[in-house]
């Protein structure tokens, strides 16, 4: 992680000073992935504090003071979210940890925590675990992140070995089991019903809700499904009291969080930073400004299925409500800069190849509307398009938005119908002039991987 100290104004009200480090305060320690080096850091400290002071529903409560939302991009309360698990019923409950980031500019799940710093992820899922006395919890981990998957098997094997896993957990008399499984590499197993067919071993095809899976999850149990991020979080939220941990943010958004910052910018990587954090100092006082010193043309602010904004909102605070208001969404927070030299088509027709490739194919309009998207982006990018197929674009957006099945179909659509808006005239001009406006770098913007910390 990068860290530029003195870039958010001070402000000596605040316990922990401007920029607390909730999750990444040991990044760069070595070893720190070691559990030894961890537990001489700090770690583990939080769930001993978790099963000593508190009872499963007192520590409900304090995450829902903390003020703590879900990081994996629709920003629901986590402790509002354990609280939905049915008192009455009679079977097991499940934590599952979603650790299938996926998301196009998302790259903090993985870099941040499971690599490097496993433990946390492992101390989280107790103490989440024994929030919501659950006693088999799943760390389900994308396919395609090996490293990811060895550094938490590994972690998961060293606390069963210092008896922070298994039976009666320091003496507490709570028992857990965690399994890490790894997918098969399907960005719809991202989704959290999609996620539960896929541990049970079935194709991962999203699931019809209501029910939800608080109350019919995996193996038809009780279920809480929460992001990597979020269950990383309940240790700080453990150690310092929810009212310090809700000092830092806004009124209606909490904490802080990983941005994930990528594309045309001078000092890619993820920062932790509160939220309300003002798009603009994210960019220009952390990430270094725009690459060889030139303008921002767009930037998506979380992930690529949220809408662009334009330079003209980079004063946008990023927090959910603020974000939410200027046209987009903070989703994952994965924040991607696209400078002027970028040709927003191209850009765009990267994205929806990503949707188009993704579609699990249950459902009609995602499916087929994906792969027309495409056929029409390649036409216009490559100059041979027409006029009409603009309006065609954003016909078969809404043909596809609210009208899919699950999540993707909408994502699908965000960068068309947003960019369509704030960049009519370069779509007409791909038309007019058989080609781009500006120049042969047509393939818009890498994002996400190969990012710096
Ligand atoms: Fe599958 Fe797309 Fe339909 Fe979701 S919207 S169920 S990903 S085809």
């Amino acid at each position: 992680m990068s860290e530029t100290p003195g870039t958010t104004p001070a402000n000596n009200s605040l316990p922990l000073g401007p920029t607390p480090r909730f999750l990444t305060r040991n990044f760069g320690v070595p070893g720190i992935d070691r559990i030894e080096v961890y537990r001489q850091h700090g770690g583990y400290e939080s769930l001993a504090k978790a099963l000593t002071q508190f009872e499963p529903d007192a520590l409900v409560e304090e995450v829902k003071k903390s003020g703590l939302r879900g990081r994996g991009g629709a920003g629901f309360a986590t402790g509002m979210k354990w609280g939905f698990l049915p008192k009455d019923n009679p079977k097991p409950r499940y934590l599952c940890v979603n650790a299938d980031e996926s998301e196009p500019g998302t790259f903090k799940d993985r870099v941040m925590i499971m690599e490097v710093c496993p433990h946390l992820l492992v101390e989280g899922t107790i103490i989440s675990s024994f929030a919501t006395k659950v006693h088999h919890a799943f760390i389900y981990v994308r396919g395609e992140l090996p490293l990811a998957e060895r550094q938490m098997a590994r972690a998961v094997r060293e606390a069963y070995d210092a008896g922070l896993l298994g039976k009666n957990i320091l003496g507490s008399g709570f028992d857990l089991d965690i399994t890490v499984h790894r997918g098969a590499g399907a960005y719809i197993c991202g989704e959290e019903s999609a996620l539960l067919e896929s541990l049970e071993g079935k194709r991962g095809y999203p699931r019809l809700k209501p029910p939800f899976p608080a109350v019919v999850g995996l193996y038809s149990s009780p279920t809480v499904i929460n992001n990597v991020e979020t269950i990383a979080t309940v240790p700080a939220v453990v150690e310092h009291g929810a009212d310090v941990y809700a000092a830092y943010g806004t009124e209606k958004s909490k904490g802080t969080r990983l941005y994930c910052l990528s594309g045309h910018v001078e000092r890619p990587g993820n920062y932790e930073l509160p939220l309300g954090v003002p798009l603009r100092t994210l960019i220009e006082d952390y990430g270094g400004g725009v690459r060889g010193g030139r303008q921002v043309k767009a930037v998506v602010p979380g992930g690529s299925s949220t809408p662009f904004l334009k330079p003209s909102q980079l004063d946008t605070p990023l927090d959910y409500e603020s974000v939410a208001a200027a046209g987009s969404m903070l989703g994952s927070a994965g924040v991607i800069v696209l400078d002027d030299q970028t040709c927003i088509v191209g850009a765009v027709l990267r994205m929806t190849e990503f949707y188009r490739d993704e579609s699990c194919g249950k459902c009609t309009p995602c499916r087929e509307g994906t792969f027309w998207l495409v056929q029409l982006l390649e036409r216009l990018e490559a100059g041979h398009g027409k006029e009409s197929d603009i309006p065609l674009l954003a016909d078969i957006c809404d043909n596809i938005f609210g009208r899919s099945f699950c999540p993707l179909g909408d994502a699908a659509t965000m960068s068309i119908v947003s960019s369509i808006k704030l960049f009519y005239n370069e779509y007409l001009h791909h038309v007019t002039a058989h080609g781009c406006l500006v120049g042969p770098r047509a393939r818009g913007v890498a994002v996400g991987a190969g990012a710096n910390v």
